[in-house]
């Protein structure tokens, strides 16, 4: 396994994987502090491709004034230690400099899909995300790039991006991975302490209950978010920011869950602690087996 730094060794190791050797590039994008989440989509990437990329950028871009940019996880000799016995071929962890250079000034926004949900909560958080991807990509020219339903908005705008902007890259969305408790796996979990790792465990219990409400018949936008609602109000450690029930493709807000796949997604602050969680009701049953918010 190679880590490399910089963007024009990175691209260059791409284009002779591709030209030369004819071999298909697989990218998982991350910020490190690796968990299960990160190593399921690698784990995909492995049995799609030939070669897995993996990227490890904590993007300064994708943060807020008053967020956690400067605590977030970082401990790149843990992450390459796992990330070699995973079998991943190249680790791609770039300074901020190599990212944006002196001078950058060129940002990708996808319009709409951006302005509700986290997008509303987190101004100029997708910009950012969209921008490193968009140069992410252009740097590794993959064939296949993987991404986690756990941001489903994310996965949604890189999808609008890649085809908007002609990239060649397909994107693959991998479903969340969980802990026994239900907590969605999260770097950000690193935060907690043992109380709030098991008050957070409420994420899951109240988007099961709006799964169970929908299995028996509710359809009712508002009273789905209502009994989510009352769910997390029961655990003390828990604030909620928003739940929000949108179309899963175009995320138009629903009053009623019709045909079409809704997604039921959450931000909730245990402690100090921002955690974003999400289920997707009446998707097609192949999507059960496949174990999605299992
Ligand atoms: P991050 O390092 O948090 O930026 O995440 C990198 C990628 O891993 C993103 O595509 C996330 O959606 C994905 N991811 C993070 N947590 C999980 C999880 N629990 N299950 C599946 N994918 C995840």
């Amino acid at each position: 396994m190679e880590i490399i730094n910089r963007r024009k060794r990175m691209m260059s190791v791409a284009r002779k994987l591709r030209r030369e050797e004819n071999r298909t590039i697989g990218f998982v994008p991350t910020m490190g502090a690796l968990h299960d989440g990160h190593l399921s989509l690698i784990h995909e990437a492995r049995a799609m491709c030939d070669v897995v990329v993996v990227s490890v950028f904590v993007n300064p871009a994708q943060f807020g004034p008053a967020e956690d940019f400067n605590a977030y996880p970082r401990d790149l000799t843990r992450d390459s230690a796992l990330l070699a016995e995973y079998n991943v071929d190249y680790v791609f962890a770039p300074t901020v400099e190599e990212i944006y250079p002196p001078g950058f000034a060129t940002f990708v926004a996808v319009e709409g899909l951006s302005d509700q949900l986290e997008g509303a909560a987190r101004p100029a958080h997708f910009r950012g995300v969209t921008t490193v991807v968009a140069i992410l990509l252009n740097v590794v020219k993959p064939d296949f790039a993987f991404f986690g339903q756990k941001d489903a908005q994310q996965a949604l705008l890189i999808k609008r991006m890649v085809s908007d902007l002609a990239f060649s890259a397909e994107i693959v969305v991998v479903p969340i991975v969980r802990e026994a408790s239900g907590l969605a796996m999260s770097s950000r979990n690193d935060y907690l302490d043992d109380a709030q790792r098991r008050a957070a465990a409420i994420l899951h219990q109240a988007l099961s209950k709006a799964g169970e409400a929908y299995e028996a018949g509710e359809r009712s936008a508002a009273r789905l978010i209502e009994l989510v609602r009352e769910t997390l109000e029961r655990e003390p450690l828990a604030r909620i920011d928003y739940v929000s029930i949108n179309d899963a493709e175009t995320l138009v807000k629903l009053e009623k869950i019709e045909e079409r796949p809704a997604l039921v997604s959450l931000a909730v602050f245990i402690g100090k602690t921002r955690l974003i969680d999400n289920v997707v009701l009446g998707k097609a049953k192949r999507h059960d087996v496949a174990g999605a918010n299992a």
